[in-house]
């Protein structure tokens, strides 16, 4: 039995195999249109936000608590960090970039009374010492600002690189990419599909487009092959799916998480409910 080989692929809730979500930065005004935009299409977003930048409202406009705790306390979207003081973290000592994160958490976990273990990269800024140290203060994920103009997971959530800026030239070609393509058509690269989309609202004010996310939404929402989740639910499964535990000859497989799992095996999808072992028919 040991030489059958049988290849294993992640799949979203109820089987499916793409996933979409989103990541806005700094607390600014036009969240608030953003959000009534992204409720109406059903597509969820994760919001990343300083905590001692409130008083600045700056050249983009941002909330003032009390806008942003009333916007953000019970709405369907993920809030994370995006530092304090929204410092470059590459600039500053590792005393103070553990100042950004914890100052951050602080402020957002007493206030909206909530783990928040997800985080945006000020600037984009990180590096290997940085991503070290956020493990240690008990951050999961966060966002870089590079494109890799793909679908796939993060092999380190610490350095999760997304499909896209909102203003890339290639949104609509990646979008119906998305759309149109299916690891379903493939004999061999058949993992799942995750279109990571992020910017600033205040961009589409800027530049008065606002279309730009309607269109985008108009092409990847409402979709039955989608799973419409924010980063942190995004992380919670690949985190669970990640630590299944295997058989050796690859036939059982156990799902300690608190979460129902899917797996695609030999073109057959199956669900391994949290906490029970799974046997594969073949
Ligand atoms: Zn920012």
């Amino acid at each position: 039995m040991l030489d059958m080989q049988h290849e294993t692929f992640l799949r979203f809730p109820e089987g499916r195999t793409k996933a979409f979500t989103l990541s806005y930065d700094d607390g600014v005004v036009a969240d608030k249109r953003l959000l009534k935009i992204l409720d109406s299409y059903g597509v969820k977003c994760t919001f990343n936000l300083n905590s001692g930048v409130f008083p600045d409202r700056g050249a983009h406009n941002r909330m003032s608590e009390e806008e942003s705790f009333d916007l953000f306390a019970n709405c369907r979207h993920e809030i994370a960090l995006h530092g304090h003081r929204h410092l470059y973290l590459t600039k500053v000592s590792s005393v103070q970039v553990a100042q950004e994160v914890v100052a951050n958490r602080q402020y957002l976990e007493s206030k909206y009374n909530r783990l928040v273990c997800g985080m945006a990269y000020a600037y984009g800024a990180t590096n290997d010492c940085i991503c070290k140290l956020l493990a240690e203060l008990g951050v999961h994920y966060a966002r870089t600002t590079v494109s890799t103009g793909e679908f796939s997971l993060p092999a380190d959530f610490l350095r999760w690189n997304p499909t896209c800026h909102h203003t890339d030239k290639n949104l609509h070609e990646i979008a119906s990419r998305f759309v149109h393509s299916s690891p379903l058509d493939e004999r061999k690269a058949r993992e799942s599909y995750l279109f990571y989309v992020w910017g600033h609202s205040y961009e589409f004010d800027d530049n008065n487009n606002w279309h730009v996310i309607t269109d985008l939404l108009d092409e990847v929402g409402g979709r039955n092959d989608v799973w419409y989740a924010t980063n942190g639910e995004i992380y919670d499964y690949v985190a669970a799916y990640r630590a299944l535990q295997w058989g050796v000859e690859d036939q059982l497989v156990y799902n300690p998480s608190c979460l129902t799992l899917w797996v695609e095996r030999d073109k057959k999808v199956y669900r391994l409910p949290a906490g029970e072992t799974v046997r594969f028919d073949i």
